[in-house]
């Protein structure tokens, strides 16, 4: 049955929208046959440790980009705000710090927001940042443990600032400031 929903929704609502149906469940594989649960699947072919693992872009225009997922998964479509505290500091340092090895000062870490998402598992995208982005809605932190949790459900992208961060929030197609 609820693999049934899961597809009849994606056909009901806006493509924008597909994860929002999402009731799937990872203890039932046959619930994961959706498009949009795809990366669910892909998670459950990594070992169970480390948490946090990575996959190229699959899309073939993409070939710079590289996705941060956690290993576990989340209620239908998984969210940012039903993770713990610990988690997201784990999901977004394990992110960022790859990030760094690959792009150096440039990198960026982007989430889209949960509107134009078309993967129901969590998923940060990692790339080179765009030059000359700087947009006015965004707050300085410290670290990974201070990236704030939108309330919403809106995007956010990442990138650094001398040895500050700075989350620009409020936005739904984040993965955009990174090249291709
Ligand atoms: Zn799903
Ligand atoms: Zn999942
Ligand atoms: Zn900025």
């Amino acid at each position: 049955m609820r693999v049934f929903a899961c597809s009849f929704l994606a056909l009901a609502l806006p493509a924008f929208a597909q994860v929002f149906g999402c009731a799937c469940d990872s203890a039932r594989p046959e619930t994961l046959a959706a498009r949009e649960c795809g990366l669910c699947k892909e998670g459950d072919k990594q070992p169970a440790a480390p948490a946090i693992f990575f996959l190229k872009d699959i899309n073939p225009r993409k070939p710079n980009r590289l996705l941060a997922l956690p290993r576990a998964h989340g209620k239908g479509p998984h969210s940012l705000a039903e993770m713990t505290p610990a988690a997201r500091a784990e999901l977004w340092t394990a992110a960022i710090e790859k990030a760094k090895s690959l792009w150096g000062a440039q990198w960026g870490v982007a989430l889209n927001g949960d509107e134009v998402r078309t993967q129901c598992h969590m998923h940060l995208h990692i790339g080179k940042l765009i030059e000359d982005l700087e947009t006015a809605r965004f707050v300085v932190v410290d670290g990974p443990a201070g990236i704030p949790v939108p309330p919403d459900g809106s995007g956010m992208w990442v990138h650094p600032e001398g040895n500050k961060l700075h989350v620009h929030l409020d936005e739904q197609i984040t993965e955009t400031v990174l090249i291709r």
